[in-house]
């Protein structure tokens, strides 16, 4: 039997969401004492209402996200092989925020963690930033990202995902964005707002992360999971 690790954050009113981005607005809809006079024999129901960035809470880029070009994909194109699959871990964490993640950073990491990363498979971060600074303004702001070369050491591994708890794989303090143009040169997506990463860090496991499938839509808020085989 495998575990099951929730690795989405919680969606809520007030929730922290990258600077920009519509915020998250989670409302009351309809209440159980509203559509109880519709029914006989005591049935009713209540619903709430969302508002959410299509690049919101945790959830997974398009291409067309990334992509001015017009034919890249929406989050509803992309093939659902890209969102599954066999996964690991790597802790990143000593990275300081504001700086570079670089090559040499990801070598060392992948050593540490005693675990192999093949072609295909998907590749998550753990800054701890979610850890750290979940429901504050640091959370928006402290944390590391992926510069040149680090991009490009996962375009190197042949991974055909990646993802980050934190709000972007790159660094808040770059202005050019290098790790999403490396997505958008070689059409790798990645997850941001990721959560606990502390449970599988330095782990195998499976994940799933199927985004919601929105017509045209440039990202898909995503229910991240991990499959950990018990030991
Ligand atoms: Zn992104």
């Amino acid at each position: 039997m495998a575990r099951l690790i929730d690795l989405s954050q919680e969606i809520y009113t007030g929730m922290m969401v990258y600077p920009g981005h519509l915020k998250t607005v989670v409302f009351d809809h309809a209440h159980h004492w509203e559509t109880a006079p519709r029914f006989e024999g005591g049935f009713s129901f209540q619903t709430k209402g969302l508002m959410i960035n299509d690049n919101g809470p945790t959830h997974v880029d398009s291409f067309s996200h990334l992509d001015p070009d017009p034919q890249a994909l929406t989050i509803d194109q992309m093939a659902l092989d890209l969102f599954y699959g066999p996964a690991i871990c790597l802790d990143v964490s000593q990275s300081a925020p504001h700086t570079d993640i670089n090559a040499d950073d990801l070598d060392e990491a992948l050593k540490r963690s005693g675990q192999d990363l093949a072609a295909g498979h998907i590749l998550l971060l753990y800054t701890a930033t979610f850890d750290r600074h979940q429901d504050t303004r640091e959370y928006l702001s402290e944390f590391p990202g992926l510069g040149e070369s680090g991009s490009e050491w996962i375009v190197e591994q042949g991974i055909k995902a990646f993802g980050v708890d934190s709000p972007t794989p790159d660094n808040p303090t770059s202005r050019s964005y290098p790790c999403h143009m490396m997505c958008r040169r070689h059409g790798i997506t990645h997850y941001e707002n990721l959560a606990n990463l502390a449970e599988v860090v330095n782990r195998s496991f499976t994940f799933v992360g199927f985004p919601l499938r929105i017509r045209g839509g440039h990202g898909g808020p995503t229910r991240a999971v991990a499959l950990l085989d018990e030991d």
